[in-house]
């Protein structure tokens, strides 16, 4: 199959490129496209037969569930046998935007869609990009991060050509994404509104709203004892392919350790890499790297987690082997960067 990238510029939305990727979507197959978290692997929600292909382009087990894309909020009410307050509340404050929440399932929804699973993840994205497909494909998009299951989510078009190329019919180039972290989940289903996955969307925005919100403990954990409530956080997650360390302390002796470490891995003939940021930058100007990358600035947790798959990704481009990374603090945003980072590190960690 043939994969056409087409440019769709957020001010500009084209109809006759909605209309196709939404014909498409209507004949069953998938469509790339941007959202304001990472780019989305699409497909119709109500469709098995779309569900079934969706899991096939990734690679993806089927009982990791997708998530329901919709653009307006009454369709909640479609897709869910029951919309708590809790829920209500969090649409009003947070939708159309980066946040997931798990309800139960109505039964028109496949079972395909949510990996075997009663509930449904559901989210109404604020890409506009996204909200004029879903709408001309329907209403209702199932779509996981559009990567090769095990690489890091897609920040840009490229980086989706790169997994889907020859795979899906049609990729939609919004341009590079705005957040770079997928959404966070939030599970209404429970005594106890509790948080699945950190985003963009804060623990503390979500108490804001409901008062208390619980976090599911396996979430930030190396060995973790329970089952992760999110299907998707049991599995491996994306790591390079070289060993990535995440180093934590004081700025000047995090570097000193990096440094250190990867001249001995250069006497070793290995190609060594930091992931660092612009206030550090200067410090690993030295040639005991192969490449030094700057993932944002410490000023701005935004300019990370937008950063951050993009250099996790140029890691195995330059088949980098002894990677270093500094660490974050967990607050705020910084829980989201840092999840990832340490799926990513296989909770690798070193404290200096
Ligand atoms: P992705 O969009 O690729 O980040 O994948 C969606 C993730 O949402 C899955 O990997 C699950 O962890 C989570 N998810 C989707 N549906 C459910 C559900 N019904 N219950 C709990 N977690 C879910
Ligand atoms: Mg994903």
């Amino acid at each position: 199959m043939e994969t056409r990238v087409v440019f769709q510029s957020e001010q500009n939305i084209d109809a006759a490129v909605m209309k196709e990727a939404g014909e498409l979507i209507r004949a069953g197959e998938l469509v790339a496209f941007p959202t304001e978290t990472v780019y989305g692997l699409g497909g119709d929600a109500l469709n098995a037969a779309s569900s079934a292909k969706i899991y096939q382009a990734k690679g993806r087990p089927s009982d990791n569930p997708l998530i329901v894309h919709i653009c307006r909020f009454e369709d909640i009410y479609e897709i869910c046998s029951q919309v708590p307050p809790e829920a209500e509340k969090l649409a009003k404050a947070y939708w159309p935007g980066p946040l997931t929440m798990i309800l139960p399932k109505a039964e028109r929804v496949p079972g395909e869609t949510t990996g075997g699973l009663d509930t449904v993840a559901v989210r109404f994205p604020s890409h506009p990009v996204a909200k004029a497909f879903i709408e001309a494909a329907g209403g209702f998009i199932a779509a996981p991060s559009a990567n090769v299951s095990g690489r890091p989510s897609p920040t840009l078009a490229r980086y989706v050509l790169e997994d889907m190329n020859g795979k899906i019919p049609l990729i939609i180039d919004g341009g590079a994404v705005g957040i770079g972290v997928e959404s966070t989940i939030i599970d209404l289903t429970g005594e106890e509104p509790e948080l699945l996955r950190p985003g963009y969307i804060t623990r503390e925005m979500l108490m804001e709203t409901l008062g208390t919100v619980g976090q599911d403990r396996t979430m930030m954990e190396a060995h973790p004892t329970g089952r992760p409530k999110a299907p998707g956080m049991r599995y491996r997650h994306y790591a390079p392919k070289g060993e990535l360390t995440l180093v934590s302390g004081k700025s000047d002796r995090v570097a000193a350790y990096i440094r250190e470490q990867c001249r001995l891995a250069k006497a070793e003939h290995k190609k060594t890499g930091v992931l660092c940021t612009e206030e550090s930058l200067p410090l690993y100007q030295t040639e005991v790297f192969d490449s030094v990358k700057c993932m944002g600035s410490r000023a701005s947790q935004e300019s990370v987690a937008r950063e951050l798959y993009r250099v996790l990704r140029e890691c195995d481009d330059e088949e980098l082997e002894v990677i270093f990374a500094e660490s974050f603090s967990e607050e705020g945003l910084g829980q989201a960067v840092m999840n990832r980072l340490l799926k990513a590190a296989g909770h690798r960690t070193v404290e200096v």
